[in-house]
């Protein structure tokens, strides 16, 4: 059995029936089949379908909401969004596919040789918790467009918003086997990875559900995508907007209850604005409303279970022992954890080492900006940096000075339909949105017409 418990109160909000291994095989032969006929279907069709969906994320994004507020602790507001969301990106690639898709010729010494973009069947899409509905949206809008076909195998703490997932597009009319949620545990994922009939895998999630489903993918000579976690660095100058830096940093570290593999975790302060930033932003976190996941003002939520609010909280007391201090929050109590501010961060302590996925920011305090630059690239991770700084010239010289897969300035890194989104080291390889996202799950084509 796979349960579905609500981390605010205990409630246990529905038991999952595991697929057993005749059920798995049954999902793959309707995904498989599936195939056959939607990757012969037009873009226009696809496109029709997917702005169905859109629409119907649209018109029930608040039953969609709630199941996610109540099956993992994001606080309703946030998770409506997050709905909002999803209806973005069906509407972006339904409008943009099938130009990124189209062919493009190239000159040769052929009388006629260009590229095409073909879908490849079937793709396994292993997905987190953290953002139910956004994760598994950003990966099958584009990969339905392409005309492939999806299996999803979510967290298993969020299995209703898998089958709700399931239940948007085929209430957008796509037919039957499209996209398929597979009611099952992360034991019976190589087993489906290991099947002929699926063609490549996308995850998202920590370092080492990925470097494992990376592996048996690797065996199989079957493609990956990986977007694991990260552990930014928010920077800030002394010549920074310091009203407008407080704010943004309050948002990239603490919105969704700090569960976000781009939020900024580590706070990089030139020592000529520390003090004053930190009072600024302490002020500000101290007001920042927890409570109740189903209340309209609630801003901090619960952790989306409790084992997660441990290990927060462990990363925060291990870091203390090694000399850091708490200024503000810092008490657990069950699944919930407190926004919490860590100073006197180092880099050896495990708030700089560790990816911290909660509401705890660890603080470290910098001198001149080739420290800053060392301090942001010595992260096992690679998923994104902020700066915050009034000389754009400054900031635009640096930006080629950073590993990550992203820099953003005077602002938090924020993922964008428009952009490509996805990280370098331990944050995992390939890109997801824009362009370059459907181009990941397609074969790339070469026809040469002598
Ligand atoms: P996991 O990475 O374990 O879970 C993510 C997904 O991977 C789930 O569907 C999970 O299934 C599956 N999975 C886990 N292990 C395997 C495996 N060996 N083979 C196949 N599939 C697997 O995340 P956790 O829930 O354990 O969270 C732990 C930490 O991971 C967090 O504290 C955070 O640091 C990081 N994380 C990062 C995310 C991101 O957005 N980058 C998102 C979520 C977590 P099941 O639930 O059944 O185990």
């Amino acid at each position: 059995m796979i349960l579905s418990k609500n981390p605010y109160n205990g409630e246990i909000l529905q038991e999952h029936r595991e697929f057993t291994a005749e059920d798995i095989d049954k999902a793959l032969k309707k995904a498989d089949d599936a195939y056959k006929d939607w990757r012969l279907s037009s873009f226009a069709e696809r496109s029709r379908l997917l702005k169905n969906a859109a629409a119907e994320l649209k018109k029930n994004s608040r039953e969609y909401a709630e199941a996610i507020s109540k099956e993992m602790g994001k606080p309703i507001t946030q998770a409506v969004a997050e709905i909002e969301k999803c209806a973005w990106v069906c509407e972006y690639y339904a409008g943009n596919a099938e130009e990124q898709l189209s062919p493009v010729n190239v000159e040769t010494d052929a009388e006629n040789s260009y590229i095409t973009w073909e879908p490849i069947g079937v793709v396994l899409a292993v997905m987190p918790w953290n953002y139910p509905f956004w994760q598994v949206f950003r990966f099958a809008a584009p990969a339905l467009m392409a005309g492939n076909t999806a299996l999803l195998k979510h967290a298993s703490n969020v299995m209703i918003s898998g089958g709700n997932i399931q239940k948007v597009f085929e209430r957008a009319g796509f037919p039957k086997g499209c996209f398929q949620n597979l009611v099952i545990g992360s034991k019976k994922v190589e087993q489906v990875i290991n099947d002929d009939r699926v063609k490549a895998v996308t995850l998202t999630g920590s370092t080492g559900a990925g470097r494992e489903v990376a592996a048996t993918a690797g065996k199989n000579i079957k493609k990956t995508v990986l977007e694991l976690g990260g552990s930014n660095a928010l920077v800030v100058f002394n010549d920074a907007n310091l009203e407008e830096a407080v704010k943004t940093c309050v948002q990239a570290r603490f919105q969704n209850t700090g569960q976000s593999c781009i939020a900024g975790k580590r706070l990089l302060l030139q020592e000529g604005i520390a003090d004053r930033f930190l009072e600024k932003f302490k002020a500000e976190v101290e007001n920042l409303k927890s409570g109740d996941p189903m209340a309209e003002d609630t801003f901090i939520g619960v952790q989306a279970r409790e084992d997660l609010a441990e290990d927060i909280e462990k990363q925060v007391k291990e870091s203390v022992k090694m000399g850091a201090e708490i200024i503000a929050g810092g008490e657990r109590k069950g699944a919930f954890y407190p926004p919490t501010i860590v100073t006197g961060v180092t880099p050896d302590m495990p708030m700089f080492t560790e990816e911290t996925f909660g509401p705890a920011i660890g603080v470290t305090v910098f001198t001149l900006e080739q420290e800053a630059v060392e301090l942001v690239n010595r992260s096992q991770f690679g998923l994104g940096v902020s700066l915050f700084t009034s000389d754009l010239e400054k900031a635009k010289r640096m930006v080629p000075l950073f590993e990550d897969g992203a820099v953003f300035v005077n602002e938090l890194v924020k993922s964008d339909p428009r952009l490509p989104f996805g990280g370098t080291k331990n944050s995992g390889y390939g890109r997801e949105l824009s362009f370059l996202g459907i181009r990941e799950f397609v074969n790339i084509k070469t026809v040469f017409i002598k």
